[in-house]
């Protein structure tokens, strides 16, 4: 991979000089890999070159030694110290001073710590000498991202896992939508959460805030609540606030939760909110989110919440149809939009917003693949391929067994994979 050897030679002219990741990987070597994609080791004609540290130095192989050697007349950073010290060093302990017996002019007292590079074998220094490179300490070195074939998946839409979501701001309209799935109202902590996202690869979940108090009467999942979470896994959670439209404040509510706690966006639900989102009253919140410049998620199609109870709890599903949104969309051009869930029973109508509004995306969470239309499927491989993405519905379901549903019932290229998986989820996210 010509851009790997780039960042590794960019590391060893930072490392060792100017010009010295040129002399130290010449040629075509070949770069050894850990199980994760990592670069571990590199070698040219069957010798070790380099190794590749974890702490993002390099230490030489006599081969690389050589290489270095013969490169540069005068080394800047340079120490000779006397072959008696070559059993310390070779245990990994420090050469004593005592033994220093010549330095580069560029080295300064204090100013790293040391490798051992043996002297070659046919140089006049090999019978009493060794020669030793400094190196940076770790502060000073590089940041450098190797890209790596290790996933990590990006989960677009995921909501507690804790009473303040499935039992408060969820009430009944939650207890009917389990009862529909034959599954117990269990809660359990963020630990646990981050913990079994992390066991499957996933490496970052956006959090969703939910306020339809004035349709529900339930209590919120607020934004300091969500800050509050946010706050203890930065890591891994990227948080979006809820805001109830039917709220007075709504607006200040929606500033407060960006500019005050840093949220990075917003949820709607606008089936539990009971709203239509192309109603002109909406507009101020809109526009506020719009001129905030954070993306925002709606609820796209059907829900599950008061399922199977007369009337529905009174909630109205075609506040969730994604023509509503188009509207939206159309009208505030520069609001980025994420369409949650494979837009049941208005798939097509979904596809063809998504493919048409450049500002409107959508994600696949809420649904296991193999429930997935084809349709929407086929266009997540194709036209769609750089605006869908991956999303779980964290805790109806769960991210090891959607990921299992997409490995078994899709079949992408690779590169399109990497997309929905969570390329698509950090461009759009800014991560
Ligand atoms: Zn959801």
């Amino acid at each position: 991979m010509a851009d790997e050897l780039a960042r590794l030679r960019t590391i060893a002219d930072y490392q060792f000089g100017h010009s010295a990741g040129n002399a130290l990987f010449a040629g075509d070597p070949v770069v050894r890999h850990t199980a994760t994609g990592r670069p571990e080791q590199v070698f040219a004609a069957g010798e070790r070159l380099v190794t590749y540290g974890v702490d993002g130095r390099f230490t030489l192989g006599l081969a690389g030694g050589e290489r270095l050697r013969g490169a540069f007349d005068a080394p800047q950073v340079r120490v000779m110290v006397g072959e008696e010290s070559a059993p310390f060093v070779r245990e990994g302990k420090n050469a004593f001073s005592k033994f220093v017996q010549g330095v580069d002019p560029g080295v300064r007292p204090g100013g790293g710590t040391v490798s051992i590079l043996p002297a070659p074998p046919n140089t006049a220094a090999a019978s009493d000498q060794q020669y030793m490179w400094l190196v940076p300490e770790k502060s000073m070195m590089l940041d450098i991202d190797f890209p790596s074939d290790e996933p990590r998946f990006v989960d677009t839409h995921a909501h507690q896992p804790t009473s303040e979501f499935l039992e408060d701001a969820g009430g009944e309209m939650m207890r009917d939508a389990a009862g529909k799935f034959g599954t117990d109202l269990e809660t359990w902590g963020f630990d646990e959460m981050v913990e079994e996202y992390h066991e499957v690869g996933v490496r970052h979940a956006v959090l969703l805030g939910w306020d339809a108090e004035t349709n529900t009467g339930n209590p919120p999942v607020t934004s300091e609540y969500v800050a509050e979470v946010r706050d203890e896994y930065p890591d891994f959670f990227t948080g979006f606030a809820g805001v109830d439209p039917l709220k007075e404040d709504c607006v200040e509510s929606a500033e407060r939760a960006i500019e005050d706690l840093d949220l990075s966006g917003f949820k709607f639900q606008q089936i539990a909110q009971g709203f239509d989102p192309s109603a002109p009253e909406h507009d101020p919140l809109w526009k506020t989110i719009e001129d905030l410049g954070v993306p925002v998620v709606f609820h796209g199609g059907n829900s599950t919440l008061g399922a199977g109870s007369p009337g529905g709890r009174g909630l109205r599903i075609e506040h969730g149809n994604p023509m509503l949104i188009d509207d939206v969309a159309a009208r505030f051009p520069d609001l980025q939009i994420l369409l949650a869930h494979p837009a049941f029973p208005w798939e097509k109508e979904q596809l063809a917003i998504c493919q048409q509004k450049g500002n409107v995306h959508m994600d696949l969470s809420g649904w296991l693949p193999k429930y997935i239309d084809d349709q929407v499927l086929h266009y997540a491989g194709t036209i769609l391929q750089d605006k869908v993405m991956f999303g779980t519905d964290y805790p109806m379901i769960r991210p090891e067994e959607l990921l299992e549903s997409f490995a078994e019932h899709t079949d992408y290229p690779e590169e399109v994979e990497r997309k929905l998986l969570w390329e698509n989820a950090e461009a759009f996210l800014g991560l």
